[in-house]
């Protein structure tokens, strides 16, 4: 195995991480291995049994620094000081072909300082659905971590539902850090890390940045603009606290997160998420809440606090309006409206309204529109033809708006019920409905396995995703 390791985490100080081996597993087994991301990284991954080892954390690679990240965060709007990598090792670093670095991590390696009660594993069904899921972001265009390979340990691990069979996955990232790396430092008092870490970000991620300031800035756009992303492919991260927030603008953290199938700004997925705080509707709202964390925390380093205090507050209170400029944007293509205007919120919110009223599919309805069968996705048909005519008359000014609707409205999306579907078969050791699933969602905006575009039907529902991973 060769991966062109290039650390620079590890050369922080001491006190952002611990240093330390994933545990080796009974019986590592390659479920999956991501080729065109392993080509991306130039890893030649030889043997599948090597592969196993290393991605399964029973030999480290040459060149690898392991380490246990350290951070913390407001979990459900409270902070928890002391979180980190509880069950995950960074391995390293390497540079892509394409230039760019990139962590690689194994999540479900083992204990850690940070695990606090956990056991430091994972259980092949969420390893899975984040391999699944997370590559599915990928292809729609939607900045993201990556899975490059997920092995199974031979190991049971114990969760509500009682034994599971454990697995590894190994995750690339732009970088694994988040609000909550900032938060610690910021809380704790710990000036000087806080500076190491605000130069080392802005190196890493947005060398333009000027300062701090420039940081926040930069975060907050690329963070609006994800947060935008997931409004318009419909998808509920489920699990937005602030240690699930990176500061590269990537989408982390596949828990009880899903696409919804019917609309519904209020739909939540999550089953410990009992107040609706990471609602569908309520993401923009969220990652103001969650950005403004990172401003106060942020501050810390400035002499003139109150100087420092107000620039980040006016940083702050402009997301608002980038999200609506990014959402109006984002939705306006897939209607088919290249250059919106403020009077076109009115007639998606409309639609969205329509689809909410009837419960309609959300990913279905879009895609119907680059056809002409829209209709038949809604029940009261003749409120959607009342808006059809507004749309229509709005449209026909366009450049190409069927071309505009085609590339904005994926035709698949990684639905829950066949997550859970090909979670069953590979605890069976059925991997075909996992691969099946991949190849379509590798093309979202084609039509390459219709049957994978069906809603759930009754009984397939898939109501919540469990946060027991
Ligand atoms: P998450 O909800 O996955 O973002 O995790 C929140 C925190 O809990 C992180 O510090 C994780 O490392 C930690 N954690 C989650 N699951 C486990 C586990 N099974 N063992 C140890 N730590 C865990
Ligand atoms: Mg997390």
């Amino acid at each position: 195995m060769l991966i062109p390791f290039d650390n620079s985490y590890a050369s922080l100080p001491e006190g952002f991480f611990t240093r330390l081996d994933p545990t080796p597993v009974k019986e590592p087994r390659l479920l999956a291995f991501n080729d065109d991301l392993a080509a991306l990284l130039g890893i030649e991954a030889g043997d599948l049994s090597e592969a196993a080892r290393v991605f399964g954390g029973n030999a480290v690679p040459q060149g690898a620094a392991p380490l246990a990240q350290l951070y913390a965060g407001h979990q459900f709007g409270s902070y928890n000081p002391q979180l980190g990598d509880g069950r995950a090792i960074l391995l390293g670093e390497v540079i892509g072909i394409d230039g760019v670095r990139r962590d690689i991590q194994l999540k479900g390696s083992g204990p850690t300082p940070y695990s606090r009660m956990g056991d430091g594993r994972a259980w092949l069904g969420p390893v899975l659905r984040e391999y699944v899921v997370s590559e599915a972001m990928h292809a729609l265009g939607i900045p993201t971590t990556r899975a490059l390979a997920a092995v199974s340990t031979g190991e049971p691990i114990w969760r509500e539902e009682g034994a599971l069979p454990g697995a590894v996955l190994t995750r690339v990232a732009a970088s694994h850090l988040r609000v909550g790396t900032f938060q610690v430092f910021a809380h704790r008092g710990e000036t000087e890390h806080l500076q190491t870490l605000t130069n080392y970000a802005i190196q890493r991620h947005y060398p333009d940045a000027d300062g701090p300031m420039g940081l926040l800035r930069a975060v907050c756009a690329a963070q609006a603009d994800l947060v935008t992303s997931w409004m318009a492919v419909g998808f509920i991260h489920g699990v937005m606290n602030t240690d699930n927030c990176t500061i590269s603008g990537e989408t982390i953290d596949y828990g009880p997160c899903a696409f919804m199938d019917a609309f519904h700004q209020a739909r939540v997925f999550s089953s410990i998420d009992q107040q609706g705080r990471y609602a569908y509707g309520n993401q923009p709202g969220i990652l103001v809440w969650n950005l403004a964390q990172l401003a106060t925390s942020l501050v810390q380093q400035f002499e003139d606090k109150e100087a420092a205090v107000e620039e980040a507050t006016a940083i702050i209170h402009a997301v608002p309006e980038q999200l609506e400029r990014l959402w109006l944007e984002k939705f306006a293509a897939k209607v088919g409206i290249s250059s919106p205007t403020k009077a076109d919120t009115g007639l998606i919110e409309d639609l969205l309204a329509l689809m909410q009223k009837d419960g309609a599919d959300f990913t279905n309805s879009f895609h119907a529109l680059c056809k002409a069968d829209a209709r038949d996705q809604f029940t009261d048909r003749e409120a959607f033809d009342v808006w059809a005519v507004k749309w229509r008359d709005r449209i026909e000014s366009q450049p190409d708006p069927q071309a505009l609707m085609t590339r904005s409205n994926p035709a698949i999306i990684p639905r829950n019920h066949r997550i859970e579907q090909m979670i069953q078969a590979a605890l069976s050791a059925d991997m075909e409905p996992f691969e099946r699933l991949n190849r379509a969602l590798a093309r979202p905006f084609e039509a390459t396995d219709p049957d994978l575009h069906r809603p759930p039907t009754q009984e397939e529902i898939v109501p919540a995703t469990f946060c027991g991973t």
